[in-house]
């Protein structure tokens, strides 16, 4: 299970900025279970953003939005709401907004901060990858997780050193920030890469001790974990 948490209601305001319309979708896998994203807080935040002004196109709340064949198929019968909203809200984990990014072309705000608890497990393990660093940054990268995407964990901006589109650490990987900078620019977003992000906090990243102390801890961390990413600003081997 990925634990997640609402972000602010006025953060969330700011990322849906001039847009006029928006679609909110939620997940019912662990979004549900964390009360982040499901069915009664998509209805709890249709209302609030109507009553903030904004005409809400449509709703879904999904099985899980960590699989983007899944977000596909979730996504079928309202086609027409999402094609006519400005952007879609997306209530859920970091893995499943990235997932949802990248399989509907459209502009995704992030709704909620993905919480470290020491390794998350039962998301699909498709491409998409959170380090739950507590504070996501996803609307400011075109729903592309810099922690993950970029070799050494950049959160502003690439560091100019790739080549022909792979990373200068390690040939095998693309890199993040190209994958970031195209995916603004397909989508109108490159002012996104104009906004001063702040330092991270690192004490968001690390795990909470009052989560060690909890039975749901002890249970997932005695199974084996999925791959995670590398650390931010961890250690790169190279040849
Ligand atoms: S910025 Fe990346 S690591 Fe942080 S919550 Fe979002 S997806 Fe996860
Ligand atoms: S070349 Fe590698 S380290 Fe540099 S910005 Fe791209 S992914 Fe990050």
């Amino acid at each position: 299970m990925i634990l997640s948490e609402q972000k602010p209601f006025e953060e969330i305001l700011a990322f849906l900025g001039k847009d006029k319309s928006v679609f909110i979708i939620g997940c019912n896998g662990c979004a549900y279970s964390s009360g982040s994203g499901g069915p009664s807080q998509v209805a709890d935040m249709k209302k609030k953003l109507e009553d903030a002004g904004k005409k809400i196109t449509g709703t879904k709340s999904a099985a899980f939005l960590c699989e983007k064949a899944l977000v596909k198929t979730e996504l079928r019968g309202k086609v027409n709401e999402v094609a006519a909203a400005d952007s879609v809200l997306v209530l859920t984990c970091g893995v499943g907004t990235q997932a949802v990014s990248a399989s509907i072309n459209k502009v995704c705000h992030p709704g909620c901060n993905t919480i470290n608890r020491g390794g998350s497990r039962g998301e699909w393990e498709g491409s998409e990858r959170c380090f739950e660093c507590g504070q996501c940054l996803l609307d400011f990268t075109g729903g592309i997780c810099p922690l993950t995407a970029c070799t050494k964990s950049l959160i502003s901006g690439a560091c100019g050193g790739a080549n022909k589109g792979k990373c200068e650490v390690s040939q095998d990987r693309p890199c993040g920030w190209e994958q970031i900078y195209d995916r603004l620019k397909s989508r109108g977003l490159l002012d996104k890469l104009q906004a001063v992000i702040n330092p991270l906090d690192h004490k968001k990243i690390m795990v909470n001790p009052k989560m060690m102390s909890l039975p749901l801890f002890g249970v997932e961390n005695s199974r084996p974990a999925s791959p995670k990413p590398a650390a931010p600003n961890a250690e790169v081997k190279t040849k």
